[in-house]
């Protein structure tokens, strides 16, 4: 049998085969993934095989079909553990708030370097657009142009009032988009604004957990009425940059990478370097300070990691 995973807690799968049915299903075997070691084999968003085990109403993977790509998650231990947080993605989306809670630009850019990383565009959802006075709808104004003058899709909606999410719902159509976000922000608010279905889900999850079949959910796959799949991270806090080598990261900032063979040395870091064009870019404010600071920030991180 084939099926798609819908999710995962480590240990315990649910997959929904090609025939409708969902099971539960446990892994058989070892699978890798190439180059990293991981705590949860098969992620989200994985296509497998399954065999029903006798006399029981669950299965057991037995295959994992190649992956388009997938996003991941170091912990934040110095195990060095990793997490497959999801698999064959269209698209990632993380939804942000400027106040209650403040999102951070150092975070929203720890973000897109990810999604870049991986491939994998990105949207940024601000929300809580009903909490706006008019000064703060001009600073909403000034990060969305942020983001959307290096290319990255920003909505403004209020998962509360349900303003704009007619606009996330066509953004997010036939798509399996990630959705992440600092918790707070009204990531399940507005996932149930999205599709209010998805409310339905809360028992569901703790009657699986119930069953003693382990820990936390870190990922789940919400179908949407309207076509298209939701893969929703209620564990995970952050995505953390995985393995960037710190002399590839400027290639992972569109408006730096698009820049990269004007500098003088190819090797050029970026940070003061004569003839580079990334600097200068930055003094006349045709890359925002902020995005400039976050990459120093990031690479300086990189440099003690590594
Ligand atoms: P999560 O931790 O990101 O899943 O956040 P929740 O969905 O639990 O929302 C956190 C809080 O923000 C709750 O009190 C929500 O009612 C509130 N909230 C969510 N969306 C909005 C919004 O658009 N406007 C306002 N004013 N509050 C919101």
């Amino acid at each position: 049998m084939r099926g798609l995973v819908t999710k995962s807690t480590g240990s315990w799968y649910l997959v929904l085969g090609e025939d409708g049915t969902r099971v539960e299903c446990r892994i058989k075997g070892k699978f890798r993934t190439k180059g990293i070691k991981t705590t949860n084999p098969i992620a989200v968003g994985d296509w497998v095989n399954y065999e029903q085990e006798p006399d029981q109403d669950s299965a057991v993977i037995t295959e994992l079909e190649p992956r388009k790509n997938y996003i991941i998650r170091r912990s934040v231990n110095l195990s060095k553990q990793t997490q497959i947080i999801g698999a064959n993605l269209d698209q990632a989306m993380l939804v942000v708030t400027l106040a209650s809670p403040p999102t951070s630009l150092g975070f929203i850019d720890r973000f897109l370097v990810t999604a870049e990383a991986y491939s994998i565009p990105a949207i940024l959802v601000f929300n809580k657009l009903d909490l706006f006075s008019e000064e703060g709808l001009d600073v909403l104004a000034d990060y969305m142009a942020i983001y959307e003058q290096i290319g990255y899709p920003c909505l403004a909606v209020s998962a509360q009032d349900g303003t704009h999410v007619d606009a996330i719902r066509s953004m997010l159509k036939d798509k399996i988009t990630l959705v992440s976000g600092h918790s707070g922000v009204g990531k399940s608010t507005l996932i149930n604004s999205i599709e209010p279905a998805a409310a339905l889900r809360t028992g569901k999850i703790s009657d699986w957990s119930d069953k003693g079949k382990h820990t936390t959910t870190f990922a789940e796959m919400i179908d949407l009425s309207f076509g298209g799949k939701l893969i929703d991270t209620p564990g995970i806090r952050e995505l953390g940059i995985v393995d960037i080598e710190k002399n590839e990261l400027s290639h992972f900032f569109p408006e730096m990478r698009e820049r990269l063979n004007e500098c003088r040395f190819h090797n050029c870091r970026h940070i003061n370097e004569p003839g580079c064009v990334i600097l200068e870019a930055v003094d006349h404010a045709e890359i925002e300070s902020s995005r400039y600071e976050s990459y120093l920030s990031i690479y300086h991180n990189q440099e003690t990691r590594n």
